[in-house]
């Protein structure tokens, strides 16, 4: 099969598999486990922080991240389409009784920020308490250009509010500006890194800020019932991710330019350019995209089915793989 549906298909190699089995482990809850410490540091390092948390999944550091900036009846500004909002089961306000104040995402994935600045309410008691700005990057495969970030840093400023970044996919950001973890995490109070996406691990995520927020991100991880006992061995995938999956996701790249660009211009698909890993393809139809899915299925290549059909390259997708789907496009699009 060539799964492309996404990159958190990636399964872990043998050589990662073994790092896990041979991972020294403690009672992490005990703050005992020796892998979890040193990747938490490892990350915190790469990223210019004062400290990380290692957690289950994206969405449960991005919730910590949250809850730890916001208290109840705070309000945090964030994109319709990002995860912190649409895709994590309303968390923050579930969980935290943290407000929403969505924005429309821009076609380059950023937020307007002078719509962001007019929304930031005053100190009144018939408001919420403003008090958190979060952005994505990579947005949906869109690198933000490091320049907005620094512009939302300086907005963030003004108003004294927090900035928190959801980078589940910062690596391909990395790979793709060549600016380091640590530059693409420094205007942010907060970053949250997923690694069982193109990184390759089976499970696990990263939050990285100061001290005291990860403090607080600490205590609230365990009342969530995320204080994990001998983590080590998810925690060595991590580690065998940062040496080994993350110069290759170049690769991924070369990949998604390779299947945008042969896609371009077959009949009844529009392809959208493609920055990281991912390659959007607009049918003029729902049912047009289902019979593309279909036949490639028949082929053993597994697509999304939605109308703008989202490709996504990664580990188990090689060169030739990508040759092979684009002779099944052809083939489906009569061309
Ligand atoms: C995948 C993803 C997350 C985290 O998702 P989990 O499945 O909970 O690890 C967060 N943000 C974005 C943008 C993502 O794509």
């Amino acid at each position: 099969m060539i799964d492309l549906r996404s990159d958190t298909v990636t399964r872990p190699s043998t050589g990662m598999r073994q790092a896990m089995a041979d991972a020294p482990v403690g009672d992490d809850v005990f703050g005992d486990d020796p892998t979890v410490n040193a990747v938490q540091q490892r990350v915190a390092e790469l990223t210019g922080k004062e400290a990380g948390l290692f957690a289950s999944s994206g969405t449960q550091t991005n919730l910590l991240a949250l809850l730890s900036h916001c208290q109840r009846g705070d309000e945090y500004l964030v994109g319709q389409e990002y995860h912190t909002y649409r895709y994590e089961a309303g968390g923050a306000a579930v969980l935290g009784g943290i407000v929403p104040q969505p924005f429309e995402v821009e076609a380059d994935g950023t937020l307007n920020l002078q719509l962001v600045e007019k929304r930031i309410k005053p100190d009144d008691p018939h408001f919420p308490i403003t008090r958190l700005l979060a952005l994505e990057n990579t947005h949906t495969g869109k690198v933000i250009p490091q320049q907005y970030m620094l512009k939302a840093r300086k907005l963030a400023d003004k108003h004294g509010l927090k900035l928190h970044l959801d980078g589940a996919r910062i690596f391909n950001a990395s790979v793709a500006t060549g600016l380091d973890l640590a530059e693409l995490a420094a205007p942010f109070d907060s970053v949250s890194l997923c690694f069982s996406k193109g990184m390759g691990t089976p499970i696990g995520s990263v939050l990285v800020g100061s001290k005291k927020l990860i403090q607080r991100a600490h205590r609230l991880r365990k009342m969530l019932g995320g204080g994990m006992r001998q983590a080590g061995i998810i925690a060595a995938a991590v580690d065998y991710a940062l040496d080994h999956n993350f110069d290759r996701l170049a690769d991924d790249h070369a990949n998604a330019l390779e299947l945008a660009s042969a896609l371009k211009g077959l009949p009844g698909i529009v392809v959208e350019p493609a920055q990281t890993n991912m390659v959007y393809v607009n049918f003029e139809s729902l049912e047009a995209a289902l019979n593309v899915s279909d036949h490639l299925r028949s082929k053993d290549i597994l697509t999304a089915r939605s109308q703008r059909m989202r490709l996504v390259t990664h580990l188990n997708v090689s060169r030739s793989d990508i040759e092979q789907v684009v002779r099944g496009f052809r083939k489906a699009l009569g061309s």
